[in-house]
Protein backbone atom coordinates (compact mmCIF):
# COMPACT_ATOMS: atom_id res chain seq x y z
CA UNK A 1 0.00 0.00 0.00
CA UNK A 2 1.73 3.13 -0.59
CA UNK A 3 1.83 5.98 2.16
CA UNK A 4 0.72 9.70 1.71
CA UNK A 5 2.57 13.20 2.13
CA UNK A 6 1.44 15.89 3.93
CA UNK A 7 3.21 19.09 3.71
CA UNK A 8 3.04 20.91 6.99
CA UNK A 9 3.87 24.63 6.93
CA UNK A 10 5.67 24.85 10.58
CA UNK A 11 5.44 28.41 10.54
CA UNK A 12 7.99 30.82 11.49
CA UNK A 13 10.19 28.64 14.45
CA UNK A 14 8.52 29.14 17.83
CA UNK A 15 6.40 25.56 18.50
CA UNK A 16 3.09 27.81 19.60
CA UNK A 17 2.83 29.08 16.19
CA UNK A 18 2.79 25.54 14.87
CA UNK A 19 -0.92 24.63 13.97
CA UNK A 20 -2.93 22.16 15.77
CA UNK A 21 -3.71 20.07 12.38
CA UNK A 22 0.44 20.50 11.88
CA UNK A 23 1.46 19.37 15.00
CA UNK A 24 -1.32 16.57 14.90
CA UNK A 25 0.19 15.62 11.30
CA UNK A 26 3.61 15.51 13.04
CA UNK A 27 2.23 13.35 15.81
CA UNK A 28 1.12 10.52 13.07
CA UNK A 29 4.01 10.76 11.06
CA UNK A 30 6.02 7.80 10.45
CA UNK A 31 8.84 9.68 8.45
CA UNK A 32 9.44 13.35 8.65
CA UNK A 33 11.57 15.50 5.87
CA UNK A 34 12.15 18.64 7.22
CA UNK A 35 13.97 21.85 5.99
CA UNK A 36 16.88 23.87 8.25
CA UNK A 37 14.57 26.76 9.38
CA UNK A 38 11.67 24.38 11.13
CA UNK A 39 12.71 24.98 15.00
CA UNK A 40 14.26 22.89 17.29
CA UNK A 41 10.98 22.79 19.65
CA UNK A 42 8.92 21.40 16.63
CA UNK A 43 11.03 18.69 15.74
CA UNK A 44 11.51 17.59 19.27
CA UNK A 45 7.31 16.93 18.50
CA UNK A 46 8.40 14.06 16.26
CA UNK A 47 7.47 10.78 17.55
CA UNK A 48 10.58 8.85 18.30
CA UNK A 49 9.96 6.19 16.06
CA UNK A 50 9.72 7.94 13.15
CA UNK A 51 12.75 8.28 10.66
CA UNK A 52 13.85 11.70 10.51
CA UNK A 53 15.35 13.06 7.15
CA UNK A 54 16.62 16.41 7.52
CA UNK A 55 17.01 18.09 3.88
CA UNK A 56 18.20 22.03 5.04
CA UNK A 57 18.46 23.97 2.22
CA UNK A 58 21.39 27.32 2.68
CA UNK A 59 21.55 30.32 0.60
CA UNK A 60 23.01 28.78 -2.50
CA UNK A 61 24.20 25.85 -1.46
CA UNK A 62 21.42 23.39 -1.13
CA UNK A 63 23.28 19.97 0.68
CA UNK A 64 20.39 18.37 -0.75
CA UNK A 65 19.07 19.39 -4.45
CA UNK A 66 15.25 19.27 -5.06
CA UNK A 67 14.62 16.99 -7.44
CA UNK A 68 15.88 14.50 -4.75
CA UNK A 69 13.93 15.91 -2.01
CA UNK A 70 11.05 14.70 -4.51
CA UNK A 71 12.57 11.52 -5.21
CA UNK A 72 12.86 10.91 -1.46
CA UNK A 73 9.52 11.96 -0.95
CA UNK A 74 8.03 9.51 -3.52
CA UNK A 75 10.36 6.66 -2.22
CA UNK A 76 8.42 6.88 1.51
CA UNK A 77 5.68 6.79 0.57
CA UNK A 78 6.09 3.79 -1.60
CA UNK A 79 7.46 1.76 1.76
CA UNK A 80 3.93 2.49 2.33
CA UNK A 81 4.94 5.47 5.16
CA UNK A 82 2.79 8.49 6.24
CA UNK A 83 5.20 11.57 5.26
CA UNK A 84 4.83 14.65 6.71
CA UNK A 85 6.69 17.48 5.19
CA UNK A 86 7.90 19.82 7.32
CA UNK A 87 8.36 23.29 5.63
CA UNK A 88 9.74 26.56 7.63
CA UNK A 89 6.76 29.12 7.87
CA UNK A 90 4.09 28.92 4.92
CA UNK A 91 4.35 25.52 2.82
CA UNK A 92 3.54 27.43 -0.42
CA UNK A 93 5.26 31.07 0.05
CA UNK A 94 8.72 30.51 -1.45
CA UNK A 95 9.05 26.86 -0.50
CA UNK A 96 8.75 25.34 -3.71
CA UNK A 97 5.84 23.33 -2.02
CA UNK A 98 3.88 23.65 -5.52
CA UNK A 99 6.88 21.23 -7.11
CA UNK A 100 6.63 19.33 -4.33
CA UNK A 101 3.43 18.93 -4.91
CA UNK A 102 3.63 18.26 -8.47
CA UNK A 103 5.70 16.01 -8.45
CA UNK A 104 3.65 13.83 -5.92
CA UNK A 105 0.51 14.22 -8.58
CA UNK A 106 2.78 12.86 -11.54
CA UNK A 107 3.42 9.82 -9.63
CA UNK A 108 0.33 8.96 -8.26
CA UNK A 109 1.45 9.95 -4.08
CA UNK A 110 -1.73 11.58 -2.56
CA UNK A 111 -1.25 14.46 -0.72
CA UNK A 112 -2.56 17.42 1.37
CA UNK A 113 -1.32 20.51 2.24
CA UNK A 114 -1.52 22.13 5.82
CA UNK A 115 -0.46 26.19 5.46
CA UNK A 116 1.84 27.11 8.05
CA UNK A 117 2.15 30.96 9.59
CA UNK A 118 4.34 32.60 7.14
CA UNK A 119 7.51 34.20 8.71
CA UNK A 120 6.48 37.49 6.20
CA UNK A 121 3.69 38.21 8.30
CA UNK A 122 5.05 37.22 11.70
CA UNK A 123 7.89 38.38 12.04
CA UNK A 124 6.18 41.94 11.43
CA UNK A 125 3.97 41.04 13.75
CA UNK A 126 6.34 40.34 16.71
CA UNK A 127 8.40 43.20 15.62
CA UNK A 128 5.51 45.70 16.33
CA UNK A 129 4.53 46.45 12.70
CA UNK A 130 1.01 45.69 11.44
CA UNK A 131 1.50 45.12 7.52
CA UNK A 132 -1.85 47.12 6.82
CA UNK A 133 -3.02 49.96 8.39
CA UNK A 134 -6.37 52.09 7.44
CA UNK A 135 -3.63 55.41 8.44
CA UNK A 136 -0.77 54.37 5.90
CA UNK A 137 -1.73 51.22 3.32
CA UNK A 138 -4.31 48.96 2.22
CA UNK A 139 -2.09 46.57 0.67
CA UNK A 140 1.05 44.33 1.57
CA UNK A 141 3.01 42.68 -1.15
CA UNK A 142 5.28 39.83 -0.81
CA UNK A 143 8.50 39.67 -2.99
CA UNK A 144 11.39 37.05 -2.92
CA UNK A 145 14.44 39.05 -3.19
CA UNK A 146 16.77 35.97 -4.27
CA UNK A 147 19.16 36.06 -7.25
CA UNK A 148 20.54 32.79 -8.79
CA UNK A 149 24.56 33.29 -7.70
CA UNK A 150 26.19 35.91 -9.77
CA UNK A 151 22.89 37.45 -11.50
CA UNK A 152 21.19 40.63 -11.10
CA UNK A 153 17.81 40.72 -9.20
CA UNK A 154 14.73 40.70 -11.30
CA UNK A 155 12.74 43.17 -9.10
CA UNK A 156 10.40 45.78 -11.16
CA UNK A 157 11.10 48.79 -8.41
CA UNK A 158 9.07 51.29 -10.55
CA UNK A 159 5.73 49.01 -10.12
CA UNK A 160 6.30 48.54 -6.61
CA UNK A 161 7.11 51.98 -5.61
CA UNK A 162 3.62 52.83 -7.37
CA UNK A 163 1.31 50.29 -5.43
CA UNK A 164 2.14 52.44 -2.51
CA UNK A 165 1.79 49.53 -0.01
CA UNK A 166 4.14 47.48 2.35
CA UNK A 167 6.89 45.60 0.67
CA UNK A 168 7.89 42.78 2.33
CA UNK A 169 11.16 40.74 0.65
CA UNK A 170 12.06 37.46 1.69
CA UNK A 171 15.62 35.83 0.90
CA UNK A 172 16.97 39.72 0.74
CA UNK A 173 19.46 39.96 3.25
CA UNK A 174 22.70 39.63 1.23
CA UNK A 175 20.59 41.80 -1.45
CA UNK A 176 19.81 44.53 0.64
CA UNK A 177 21.88 47.21 -0.70
CA UNK A 178 20.53 46.93 -4.52
CA UNK A 179 16.68 46.31 -2.82
CA UNK A 180 17.22 49.53 -0.91
CA UNK A 181 18.68 51.27 -3.98
CA UNK A 182 16.37 49.82 -6.34
CA UNK A 183 13.15 51.05 -4.50
CA UNK A 184 15.58 55.05 -3.89
CA UNK A 185 16.11 54.90 -7.79
CA UNK A 186 12.47 54.23 -8.73
CA UNK A 187 11.70 57.53 -6.77
CA UNK A 188 10.93 56.10 -3.09
CA UNK A 189 11.83 58.60 -0.08
CA UNK A 190 15.06 58.09 1.19
CA UNK A 191 13.01 58.63 4.44
CA UNK A 192 10.66 55.78 4.22
CA UNK A 193 10.29 54.20 6.82
CA UNK A 194 11.76 50.50 6.75
CA UNK A 195 12.99 47.96 9.13
CA UNK A 196 15.16 44.07 8.63
CA UNK A 197 13.87 41.62 11.68
CA UNK A 198 16.24 38.70 11.76
CA UNK A 199 15.30 35.32 13.57
CA UNK A 200 11.24 36.95 13.32
CA UNK A 201 9.25 35.55 16.00
CA UNK A 202 11.40 33.79 17.99
CA UNK A 203 13.00 34.45 21.14
CA UNK A 204 16.17 35.48 19.60
CA UNK A 205 14.50 37.77 17.28
CA UNK A 206 16.36 41.55 16.45
CA UNK A 207 15.44 44.25 14.53
CA UNK A 208 17.14 47.34 12.59
CA UNK A 209 14.04 50.00 11.80
CA UNK A 210 15.24 53.43 10.60
CA UNK A 211 14.79 54.78 6.83
CA UNK A 212 15.04 53.54 4.26
CA UNK A 213 18.48 55.30 2.66
CA UNK A 214 20.06 54.41 5.95
CA UNK A 215 18.93 50.96 6.57
CA UNK A 216 21.77 48.62 4.81
CA UNK A 217 24.50 50.41 6.99
CA UNK A 218 22.60 50.17 9.89
CA UNK A 219 21.86 46.13 9.58
CA UNK A 220 25.26 45.71 8.69
CA UNK A 221 26.68 47.63 11.73
CA UNK A 222 24.27 45.86 13.71
CA UNK A 223 25.37 42.57 12.13
CA UNK A 224 22.53 41.35 11.58
CA UNK A 225 22.36 37.43 10.25
CA UNK A 226 19.82 35.21 8.29
CA UNK A 227 17.16 34.78 8.95
CA UNK A 228 15.93 37.67 8.18
CA UNK A 229 13.47 39.80 6.35
CA UNK A 230 12.73 43.29 4.89
CA UNK A 231 9.92 45.35 5.39
CA UNK A 232 9.59 48.77 4.19
CA UNK A 233 6.49 50.98 4.20
CA UNK A 234 4.92 53.60 6.06
CA UNK A 235 3.41 51.29 8.52
CA UNK A 236 6.78 50.57 9.93
CA UNK A 237 6.67 53.72 11.65
CA UNK A 238 4.60 52.05 14.05
CA UNK A 239 7.02 49.62 15.19
CA UNK A 240 8.51 51.58 18.29
CA UNK A 241 4.87 52.20 19.53
CA UNK A 242 3.21 49.05 19.25
CA UNK A 243 6.21 46.68 19.95
CA UNK A 244 4.87 44.41 22.86
CA UNK A 245 7.81 41.72 22.45
CA UNK A 246 11.08 43.94 23.05
CA UNK A 247 9.49 44.69 26.18
CA UNK A 248 8.91 41.11 27.88
CA UNK A 249 10.63 41.16 30.69
CA UNK A 250 12.98 37.77 29.49
CA UNK A 251 13.19 39.24 26.11
CA UNK A 252 16.81 38.33 24.78
CA UNK A 253 17.55 36.06 27.57
CA UNK A 254 18.25 32.24 27.20
CA UNK A 255 16.68 30.05 29.58
CA UNK A 256 17.76 26.05 29.33
CA UNK A 257 14.74 24.22 31.31
CA UNK A 258 16.05 20.75 32.28
CA UNK A 259 12.94 19.07 33.62
CA UNK A 260 11.81 16.00 31.54
CA UNK A 261 9.87 16.10 28.50
CA UNK A 262 6.47 15.48 29.60
CA UNK A 263 6.87 17.73 32.41
CA UNK A 264 8.90 20.37 30.65
CA UNK A 265 5.30 21.85 28.96
CA UNK A 266 4.48 24.20 31.65
CA UNK A 267 7.39 25.83 33.07
CA UNK A 268 8.64 26.40 29.45
CA UNK A 269 5.35 28.14 27.99
CA UNK A 270 5.21 30.37 30.91
CA UNK A 271 9.07 31.49 30.11
CA UNK A 272 8.22 32.09 26.33
CA UNK A 273 5.19 34.06 27.29
CA UNK A 274 7.62 36.14 29.42
CA UNK A 275 9.78 36.39 25.77
CA UNK A 276 12.61 34.38 26.62
CA UNK A 277 14.51 32.00 23.86
CA UNK A 278 13.79 28.78 25.84
CA UNK A 279 15.86 25.36 24.97
CA UNK A 280 14.51 22.64 26.17
CA UNK A 281 16.91 20.06 26.89
CA UNK A 282 15.41 17.22 29.22
CA UNK A 283 18.68 16.03 30.86
CA UNK A 284 16.53 13.10 33.16
CA UNK A 285 14.19 10.27 31.58
CA UNK A 286 11.59 8.64 33.71
CA UNK A 287 11.98 4.74 32.91
CA UNK A 288 9.21 2.60 34.30
CA UNK A 289 10.39 -0.73 36.36
CA UNK A 290 8.97 -3.89 35.32
CA UNK A 291 9.62 -5.31 38.98
CA UNK A 292 6.45 -5.26 40.74
CA UNK A 293 7.33 -7.42 43.59
CA UNK A 294 8.21 -4.87 45.67
CA UNK A 295 5.07 -3.14 45.85
CA UNK A 296 3.21 -5.97 46.01
CA UNK A 297 5.28 -7.23 49.11
CA UNK A 298 4.88 -3.93 50.85
CA UNK A 299 1.21 -4.00 50.46
CA UNK A 300 1.30 -7.32 51.96
CA UNK A 301 1.81 -4.79 55.16
CA UNK A 302 -0.72 -2.12 56.73
CA UNK A 303 0.76 1.25 56.34
CA UNK A 304 -0.43 4.31 58.06
CA UNK A 305 0.79 6.63 55.47
CA UNK A 306 1.31 6.43 51.67
CA UNK A 307 4.06 8.66 50.61
CA UNK A 308 4.74 10.97 46.96
CA UNK A 309 7.73 12.45 46.63
CA UNK A 310 7.40 13.45 43.11
CA UNK A 311 4.53 14.41 41.12
CA UNK A 312 5.44 11.26 38.27
CA UNK A 313 5.33 8.76 41.61
CA UNK A 314 1.36 9.20 40.83
CA UNK A 315 1.18 8.07 37.54
CA UNK A 316 4.07 5.33 38.25
CA UNK A 317 1.92 4.11 41.87
CA UNK A 318 -0.82 3.51 39.05
CA UNK A 319 0.79 2.01 36.61
CA UNK A 320 2.63 -0.43 39.32
CA UNK A 321 -0.98 -1.23 40.91
CA UNK A 322 -2.17 -2.02 37.17
CA UNK A 323 0.57 -4.82 36.60
CA UNK A 324 -0.52 -6.50 40.30
CA UNK A 325 -3.82 -6.25 38.63
CA UNK A 326 -5.20 -3.65 41.06
CA UNK A 327 -5.50 0.25 41.40
CA UNK A 328 -5.74 2.45 43.75
CA UNK A 329 -8.18 1.34 46.40
CA UNK A 330 -4.64 -0.83 47.02
CA UNK A 331 -3.63 2.55 49.19
CA UNK A 332 -7.48 2.46 51.36
CA UNK A 333 -7.10 3.11 54.72
CA UNK A 334 -4.04 4.88 54.03
CA UNK A 335 -3.46 9.24 54.64
CA UNK A 336 -1.67 10.68 51.53
CA UNK A 337 1.59 12.66 51.93
CA UNK A 338 2.86 14.76 48.82
CA UNK A 339 6.06 16.20 48.73
CA UNK A 340 4.56 19.59 47.38
CA UNK A 341 2.06 21.00 45.25
CA UNK A 342 2.82 19.75 41.91
CA UNK A 343 2.57 16.20 43.74
CA UNK A 344 -0.81 16.99 45.08
CA UNK A 345 -1.90 18.07 42.14
CA UNK A 346 -0.68 14.83 40.21
CA UNK A 347 -3.05 12.90 43.44
CA UNK A 348 -6.00 15.27 42.72
CA UNK A 349 -6.11 14.42 38.72
CA UNK A 350 -6.87 11.03 40.56
CA UNK A 351 -9.61 12.44 42.12
CA UNK A 352 -7.41 12.02 46.40
CA UNK A 353 -6.69 14.82 48.11
CA UNK A 354 -3.37 14.54 49.61
CA UNK A 355 -3.56 15.01 53.41
CA UNK A 356 -0.55 16.58 53.97
CA UNK A 357 1.91 18.55 51.60
CA UNK A 358 4.78 20.26 54.03
CA UNK A 359 5.67 23.54 54.11
CA UNK A 360 8.43 23.78 52.31
CA UNK A 361 8.98 21.16 49.32
CA UNK A 362 11.66 19.03 50.14
CA UNK A 363 12.49 15.90 51.41
CA UNK A 364 13.55 16.90 54.64
CA UNK A 365 10.38 19.33 55.62
CA UNK A 366 8.51 16.12 54.30
CA UNK A 367 9.99 14.25 57.13
CA UNK A 368 9.39 16.59 59.97
CA UNK A 369 5.93 17.25 58.57
CA UNK A 370 5.67 12.95 58.73
CA UNK A 371 7.18 12.76 61.70
CA UNK A 372 4.40 15.40 63.41
CA UNK A 373 1.98 13.72 62.06
CA UNK A 374 3.06 10.11 63.75
CA UNK A 375 4.34 11.39 67.36
CA UNK A 376 3.14 7.88 68.66
CA UNK A 377 5.56 6.03 65.99
CA UNK A 378 3.62 4.38 62.96
CA UNK A 379 4.60 3.16 59.25
CA UNK A 380 5.17 5.34 56.32
CA UNK A 381 5.09 3.75 52.45
CA UNK A 382 7.35 5.73 49.99
CA UNK A 383 6.28 5.16 46.68
CA UNK A 384 8.93 6.53 44.64
CA UNK A 385 11.99 6.31 42.20
CA UNK A 386 14.61 4.12 42.79
CA UNK A 387 17.01 7.15 43.06
CA UNK A 388 15.28 8.72 45.56
CA UNK A 389 17.38 10.44 48.51
CA UNK A 390 18.09 9.09 52.09
CA UNK A 391 17.26 12.25 54.05
CA UNK A 392 13.46 10.84 54.27
CA UNK A 393 13.86 7.60 55.31
CA UNK A 394 16.64 8.13 57.44
CA UNK A 395 14.92 10.68 59.12
CA UNK A 396 11.50 8.83 59.42
CA UNK A 397 13.39 5.73 61.06
CA UNK A 398 15.04 7.66 63.51
CA UNK A 399 11.79 8.58 64.92
CA UNK A 400 11.05 5.05 65.25
CA UNK A 401 8.75 4.96 62.39
CA UNK A 402 8.77 1.76 60.33
CA UNK A 403 9.96 2.71 56.23
CA UNK A 404 8.98 0.37 53.74
CA UNK A 405 10.49 2.29 50.50
CA UNK A 406 9.23 1.05 47.26
CA UNK A 407 10.83 1.88 44.11
CA UNK A 408 8.91 2.24 41.14
CA UNK A 409 10.82 3.61 38.53
CA UNK A 410 14.26 5.03 37.78
CA UNK A 411 15.44 8.22 36.39
CA UNK A 412 18.04 8.00 33.64
CA UNK A 413 20.09 10.90 32.98
CA UNK A 414 20.21 11.71 29.43
CA UNK A 415 20.46 14.80 27.04
CA UNK A 416 20.27 14.79 23.42
CA UNK A 417 21.12 18.02 23.03
CA UNK A 418 24.61 18.55 24.50
CA UNK A 419 26.36 19.75 21.07
CA UNK A 420 24.42 22.39 21.03
CA UNK A 421 24.37 23.47 24.66
CA UNK A 422 28.04 23.22 24.78
CA UNK A 423 28.26 25.77 21.61
CA UNK A 424 25.68 28.23 23.16
CA UNK A 425 27.81 27.76 26.55
CA UNK A 426 30.72 28.40 24.82
CA UNK A 427 29.89 31.44 23.22
CA UNK A 428 28.37 32.88 27.01
CA UNK A 429 25.03 32.82 25.37
CA UNK A 430 23.09 31.02 28.12
CA UNK A 431 21.71 33.28 30.87
CA UNK A 432 20.12 30.88 33.22
CA UNK A 433 19.60 26.96 33.37
CA UNK A 434 16.60 25.45 35.67
CA UNK A 435 16.45 22.97 37.64
CA UNK A 436 13.49 21.12 39.09
CA UNK A 437 15.16 18.40 41.41
CA UNK A 438 18.76 17.07 42.29
CA UNK A 439 18.69 14.91 39.43
CA UNK A 440 18.11 17.22 37.00
CA UNK A 441 21.61 18.54 38.34
CA UNK A 442 23.26 16.09 37.97
CA UNK A 443 21.71 14.91 35.06
CA UNK A 444 22.88 17.76 33.35
CA UNK A 445 26.10 18.31 34.58
CA UNK A 446 27.10 14.92 33.60
CA UNK A 447 26.14 15.08 29.89
CA UNK A 448 27.33 18.91 29.06
CA UNK A 449 30.46 18.95 31.62
CA UNK A 450 32.29 22.68 31.30
CA UNK A 451 32.20 26.20 32.73
CA UNK A 452 29.08 27.87 33.90
CA UNK A 453 30.65 31.06 34.23
CA UNK A 454 27.92 33.85 33.79
CA UNK A 455 24.95 31.76 34.03
CA UNK A 456 22.47 31.65 36.87
CA UNK A 457 21.26 28.15 37.90
CA UNK A 458 17.21 28.74 38.90
CA UNK A 459 16.30 25.83 41.42
CA UNK A 460 13.29 25.42 42.65
CA UNK A 461 14.11 24.24 45.87
CA UNK A 462 16.88 23.95 48.81
CA UNK A 463 18.26 20.46 48.18
CA UNK A 464 18.19 20.93 44.01
CA UNK A 465 20.19 24.39 45.10
CA UNK A 466 22.73 22.69 47.27
CA UNK A 467 23.50 20.21 44.11
CA UNK A 468 23.54 22.96 41.78
CA UNK A 469 26.21 25.14 44.18
CA UNK A 470 28.92 22.38 43.54
CA UNK A 471 28.92 23.63 39.72
CA UNK A 472 27.78 26.41 39.48
CA UNK A 473 28.85 30.11 41.32
CA UNK A 474 25.49 31.65 40.70
CA UNK A 475 22.82 29.96 42.36
CA UNK A 476 19.30 31.11 42.78
CA UNK A 477 16.20 29.59 45.03
CA UNK A 478 12.56 29.88 44.17
CA UNK A 479 10.38 31.51 46.85
CA UNK A 480 8.68 28.08 47.05
CA UNK A 481 8.81 24.91 45.42
CA UNK A 482 6.39 25.83 42.76
CA UNK A 483 6.34 26.20 38.69
CA UNK A 484 5.01 30.07 39.11
CA UNK A 485 7.64 30.76 41.99
CA UNK A 486 10.48 29.30 39.92
CA UNK A 487 9.76 31.93 36.80
CA UNK A 488 9.68 34.86 38.89
CA UNK A 489 12.72 33.98 40.42
CA UNK A 490 14.37 33.61 37.41
CA UNK A 491 12.78 36.98 36.28
CA UNK A 492 14.16 38.62 39.06
CA UNK A 493 17.46 37.47 39.27
CA UNK A 494 18.69 37.40 35.40
CA UNK A 495 16.74 40.64 34.82
CA UNK A 496 18.45 42.78 37.48
CA UNK A 497 22.08 41.43 36.41
CA UNK A 498 21.41 42.96 33.39
N1 LIG B 1 7.98 29.56 3.43
C1 LIG B 1 8.70 30.46 4.27
C2 LIG B 1 9.67 31.31 3.51
C3 LIG B 1 10.77 30.51 2.87
S1 LIG B 1 11.96 31.50 2.08
C4 LIG B 1 7.70 31.32 5.06
O1 LIG B 1 6.52 31.32 4.77
O2 LIG B 1 8.12 31.96 6.03
C5 LIG B 1 13.14 31.71 3.37
C6 LIG B 1 13.16 33.15 3.81
O3 LIG B 1 12.10 33.38 4.72
C7 LIG B 1 14.39 33.57 4.55
O4 LIG B 1 15.45 33.89 3.68
C8 LIG B 1 13.90 34.78 5.30
O5 LIG B 1 13.84 35.89 4.45
C9 LIG B 1 12.49 34.39 5.62
N2 LIG B 1 12.36 33.84 6.98
C10 LIG B 1 12.04 32.59 7.34
N3 LIG B 1 11.94 32.49 8.68
C11 LIG B 1 12.20 33.72 9.18
C12 LIG B 1 12.23 34.27 10.48
N4 LIG B 1 11.97 33.54 11.56
N5 LIG B 1 12.52 35.58 10.61
C13 LIG B 1 12.76 36.35 9.52
N6 LIG B 1 12.75 35.87 8.27
C14 LIG B 1 12.46 34.58 8.09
Amino acid sequence: MTGTVTLVGAGPGDKGLLTLAGAQALARADAVVYDRLVGEDILDLIPPEAERVPVGKENHHHPVPQHEINDILVRLTREGKHVARLKGGDCFLFGRGGEECEHLLANGVPFRVIPGVTSALAAPAFAGIPVTHRDFTSSVHLITAHARAGKELHIDFDSLVRLDGTLVFLMGLSALEQVADGLLRAGMPADMPAAVIENGARGTQRKVVCGLSELAAQVRAAGLQSPALIVVGRVCSLSGALDWFTPLPLHGKTVVVTRPRARAGTLADKLRARGANVIEAPCIEMSQREDTQPLAAALQQPHDWAVFTSPAGVPAAVRALRALGRDLRALYGMKLAAIGKGTADALAAYGLTADLVPAQYDGEHLADALVDAMPQGGSALLLRAAQGGQVLPEKLAAAGIRVTDVPLYDTMHRCDKVDALRGLLADGKVDAVTFTSVSTVEGFVGAVGGDYKGVTACCIGAQTAEAAKRYFADVKIAKNATIDDLVACIEEEITDAS
